[in-house]
């Protein structure tokens, strides 16, 4: 699963109006060894760092599967990842995309503030 090219920059913007954009990790290495750390924790110990991004779309493909099935994990004919929320717009006309960025946003904004990434800020 991949997002597409318009779904990407949602959820980018979602991001950004939550101010998690600027965590994410810096380099292909701390990328890796994030995913590692998520997949394996018990070996690699605890995650270090934050990516709001991976947090965002592991969170959204997870909840996609869960509710569209597995095959949002095939390729298409073409040999690309789909993208879970164009899929699902296919298939449930009811889907809207936008919701299911913000809900996920929202979550990632949670999970910040558990985690101590961002500081607490007073909501206006
Ligand atoms: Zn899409």
């Amino acid at each position: 699963m991949q997002l597409c090219t318009p779904h990407f920059g949602q959820l980018k913007d979602a991001l950004i109006l939550r101010g998690l954009w600027e965590h994410q990790t810096q380099t292909a290495e701390e990328t890796e060894k994030l995913v590692r750390q998520i997949n394996n924790a018990d070996d690699e110990g605890e995650p270090q760092v934050f990516d709001c991004v991976l947090a965002a779309q592991m969170l959204m493909f997870d909840q996609a599967v869960k509710q569209a099935g597995d095959h949002l994990l095939e390729l298409n004919d073409a040999g690309d990842s789909l993208c879970p929320l164009c899929q699902m717009r296919l298939q449930a006309s009811g889907t809207d995309p936008d919701q299911w960025i913000n809900g996920v946003c929202d979550d990632v904004l949670d999970a910040a503030h558990k985690l101590g990434v961002m500081k607490v800020q007073t909501r206006q």
